[in-house]
C-alpha cells in the first residue's frame, strides 16, 4: 500500500455550523478540503489538506469550456458509539477511475484517495451531524486545469475532496414518488458518457428535469437514445421494478451509470433467495405488466435517497400507480437493511462497511 505523504494546513478558524434539523443538500461545506494537482510527466503531487476557500482557475481551464471533469459521492455516518462508517468507499474509488479514463483523464491511485479522504473525514469529524438519518456527504472529483482552448485532453489536473452535512432525505418516513416518463430528451447513448460520472451528463438532463418539475413530477424516467423504448435510469438513480415475483433492472450498457447502491441491491436480493434479471427491459412490457396486475413496486437506488419508491409512472399521459401509490414490502425491506447496515445499526454480513 502506497502511505502518502499528505501536507496538513489546519484552517486559523472555525466555521459555524449549521442547524443539523434543518441541514439542506450541498449548501454547506466544510472547514477543510484536500487537493492533489496533477502535470503530465510529473504525475500526482502536492497532496494536501488546506482550509476550504475559492479555487483559483485561468479563466482558459479546460474544465470551462470542454468539461473535462468527473466526480464521485458517497456518505459518511457517525454511529452512537461514535465511530464513522463509509459505505464501500473502494467502490467509488474504482468508479472514479473508470470516469477518468472515459474523459482521457489521469487516474488516481485509488488506496492513496481513499487514505486521504479518510484522513479528510478525521480532521472534520466534528462536523457529521449525529441527528438520525443525517450523513456527512463527500464529494471527490477532478477538474482539468490547463489554460488552453485547443480541444485536447488537459496536461494538468486537481484531484479534490470537499464535504458537506447533509440532513435525512426522508424526514416523514420513506414516502413515494411521482415519475414522468422522458419521451423526448435523452440522457445518454450507448458510446457515449453515461457510464462515466461527468458534468456533461448532468447538465444534459437538466432540461427534462425542469419541465417534469412544472408538472408536478420529482424526476424523470430516462429511455434509451435510440430507440426510445428500452428504460435506463430515473434522475440520478438506477430503476428496478418487481414483476410477477420477479426483480428486474435494466443490464449495464454503456449508457447507464453503474450504481454502486444497485450493485448492493442485486448482492442483497441475491443473499435473500429473491429472483433478479439484469435485462432489457421496455416501457411496453412494463406497461402490459401493470395491465396484467403484475406491476408490484417500482423503485429508485442511490446514494442520497438509498431506495426511492415509485407511487406513479407516467408515460405519454398514460398513469400508472404502483402499489395504490404506496411504498410495497420490499422496498421497505431493502432500505431498512441497506440503511441501518450503512449506519452500523445491523450485523454487515456483506462486509461493506469501512
Ligand atoms: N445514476 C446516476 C446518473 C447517478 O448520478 C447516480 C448517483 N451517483 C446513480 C445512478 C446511483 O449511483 P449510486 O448508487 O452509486 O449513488
Amino acid at each position: 500500500m502506497t502511505r502518502l505523504p499528505i501536507e496538513i494546513k489546519l484552517s486559523d478558524t472555525r466555521k459555524e455550523k449549521p442547524n443539523p434539523n434543518s441541514l439542506i443538500f450541498g449548501r454547506s461545506f466544510t472547514d477543510h478540503m484536500f487537493i492533489a494537482d496533477y502535470e503530465e510527466g510529473k504525475g500526482w503531487r502536492r497532496h494536501r489538506i488546506v482550509p476550504y476557500a475559492p479555487l483559483q482557475l485561468d479563466p482558459a481551464s479546460i474544465v470551462f469550456h470542454y468539461g473535462q471533469t468527473v466526480f464521485e459521492g458517497l456518505k459518511a455516518y457517525r454511529t452512537e458509539d461514535g465511530t464513522i462508517k463509509l459505505f464501500r468507499p473502494q467502490e467509488n474509488m474504482k468508479r472514479l477511475n473508470r470516469s477518468l479514463e472515459r474523459l482521457c483523464m489521469p487516474k488516481i491511485d485509488e488506496e492513496a484517495a481513499l487514505q486521504a479522504l479518510t484522513q479528510l473525514i478525521l480532521i472534520e469529524k466534528d462536523w457529521i451531524p449525529t441527528l438520525p438519518d443525517t450523513s456527512l456527504y463527500i464529494r471527490p472529483f477532478v477538474i482539468a486545469n490547463e489554460a488552453f482552448l485547443g480541444v485536447a485532453p488537459s496536461k494538468k489536473y486537481q484531484f479534490i475532496i470537499i464535504l458537506s452535512p447533509v440532513g435525512s432525505y426522508y424526514k416523514e418516513g420513506i414516502y413515494p414518488v411521482k415519475i414522468l416518463v422522458e419521451n423526448e430528451f435523452v440522457r445518454a447513448v450507448k458510446g457515449g458518457t453515461g457510464n462515466a460520472k461527468t458534468a456533461g451528463n448532468y447538465a444534459a438532463g437538466l432540461k427534462a428535469q425542469e419541465v417534469a418539475e412544472q408538472s408536478g413530477y420529482s424526476q424523470v424516467l430516462w429511455l434509451d437514445g435510440i430507440e426510445r423504448k428500452y428504460v435506463e435510469e430515473v434522475g440520478s438513480m438506477n430503476i428496478f421494478f418487481k414483476i410477477n415475483g420477479e426483480v428486474i433492472t435494466p443490464a449495464i450498457n454503456g449508457s447507464i451509470l453503474e450504481g454502486i447502491t444497485r450493485k448492493s441491491v442485486l448482492e442483497m436480493l441475491r443473499h435473500w433467495n429473491i429472483p433478479v434479471s439484469e435485462r432489457k427491459i421496455s416501457m411496453d412490457e412494463i406497461r402490459n405488466a401493470y395491465e396484467k396486475g403484475q406491476l408490484e413496486e417500482v423503485f429508485g437506488t442511490g446514494t442520497a435517497a438509498v431506495i426511492s419508491p415509485v407511487g406513479e409512472l407516467n408515460w405519454d399521459g398514460y398513469k400508472m400507480i404502483v402499489n395504490n401509490g404506496e411504498t410495497g414490502q420490499l422496498s421497505k425491506r431493502l432500505y431498512e437493511n441497506l440503511s441501518q447496515i450503512q449506519k452500523g445499526q445491523m450485523e454487515d454480513p456483506f462486509g461493506w462497511v469501512m
